[in-house]
């Protein structure tokens, strides 16, 4: 029989979204990005409520979804999230993953529920700390200034890019904030090593001597965590290079996919913070599943969040239901790419507040509200299954 949350229809577009100045990101080499892509999935069922999620991509996941996911999702509960993801799962073996389509499933179960899906899931926490997460490769002055700007916006910590040519050029960067800012600010360091996007090629390796290297500098400097030191599958590296280190943490994930590989990266010690995202890494509820691994070994969980508004929303309710959650990433790099680039597809975009903590939307599901006049101007390609397009195609 037919629930009031039995799906009807899913419906894909794919926004091209503008940045409101030229933002070179530090793991695209000689990239200058003026807009970026990401594809709006809304999940329709029969009583009218709509779950929303979004990818971070352009045609490719509307087309997965349209023709390995939706179809299959025609008619059944969407607010039965575990029943569905082995379609989900299933997906991933002919298509690019669809992680992010979990987050509109439960996005249903919320909203049918009334709420929240940290508060479905046991809420622990209803704000978070979060850092800095800036995107540039900037000179030592540069950062020192931007620094000063990010303690004074109120957070409390920030992470930097590694990707010079020359590694001591970015220890150099460290010290400098040290020298002007000592311990006010607390640093995290990104070497984006994991694996990179097609094309960016030109990215400079390091070698295991190079990240043992870096890993002891930032030890020395305090830093709190280097996060992708080595390739996403160097299980033996990662280990041999955590083995090494005191106080500095070891963070990575958010190339890695599925529980499966989480568990392996937990198994391996590999990591002491697992980083997988809702959007790009697994889905939302599977993902309290790997913080539940990563809390019976110790371990901490701060997830990517660098896709789109919505999936820092998603990622931010999860973090919201477990324990053993560190840091919450908030991308924020003026002037190419400040926080409400991420989310300006949201009615309400997230900011930090004086404790430089973001509160976790108390609205039904993961609380995105779209700004629809935006959606449709950023729109630039649609797609539709319902169950009259499904029996033009069967
Ligand atoms: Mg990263």
């Amino acid at each position: 029989m037919a629930s009031p949350t039995t799906i009807t229809a899913v419906t894909s577009r794919v926004l091209d979204v503008p940045l409101p100045a030229p933002f070179r990101p530090a793991w695209g080499r000689g990239e200058v990005q003026s807009s970026y892509f990401m594809t709006l999935i809304e999940v329709h069922t029969d009583a009218g409520l709509v779950g929303i999620t979004a990818a971070e991509a352009r045609s490719e996941t509307a087309v997965a979804i349209e023709r390995f996911v939706a179809p299959h999702l025609i008619g059944r509960d969407g607010a039965a999230p575990e029943q569905l993801t082995a379609i989900l799962k299933g997906a991933e073996i002919v298509g690019p993953p669809v992680y992010c389509m979990e987050i509109a499933l439960w996005d249903i179960a919320g909203k049918a529920a009334g709420l929240p899906a940290s508060k479905m899931w046991g809420q622990f926490a209803s704000r978070v700390p979060a850092y800095c997460a800036t995107g540039e490769v900037r000179s030592s002055e540069q950062r020192v200034e931007d620094c000063r700007r990010i303690l004074a916006e109120g957070f409390k910590a920030v992470k930097l890019r590694f990707h010079s040519d020359d590694h001591r050029d970015d220890i150099q960067v460290v010290e400098a904030i040290r020298k002007e800012l000592g311990d006010r600010i607390a640093i995290m360091v990104d070497a984006n090593q994991a694996g990179l996007a097609p094309g960016f090629e030109g990215h400079r390796q390091w070698s295991f001597r190079t990240a043992v290297e870096v890993a002891l500098e930032l030890e020395r400097l305090g830093v709190v965590w280097l996060e992708e030191p080595l390739p996403r599958h160097d299980y033996d590296g990662l280990r041999r290079l955590r083995d090494r280190l005191g106080t500095l943490l070891v963070a990575g994930g958010e190339n890695n996919h599925g529980v499966h590989e989480f568990k392996l990266l937990i198994d391996r010690e590999c990591y002491d913070v697992l980083q997988p995202d809702a959007v790009l890494s697994e889905g939302v509820y599977q993902m309290r599943k790997i913080a539940a691994l990563a809390e019976a070994a110790g371990l901490l969980i701060a997830p990517h969040t660098w896709t789109h508004g919505i999936g820092l929303l998603a990622n931010l309710q999860l973090v919201a239901s477990v324990p053993n959650a560190s840091w919450f990433e908030f991308p924020h790099e003026p002037p190419g790419w400040p926080a409400s680039a991420l989310s300006q597809m949201l009615v309400e975009q997230p900011w930090i507040d004086a404790d430089g903590c973001l509160a976790v939307p108390d609205r039904p599901g993961f609380g995105i509200e779209l700004d629809h006049e935006f959606v449709e101007r950023c729109t630039v390609e649609r797609h539709l299954i319902d169950k009259r397009s499904l029996q033009a195609i069967r």
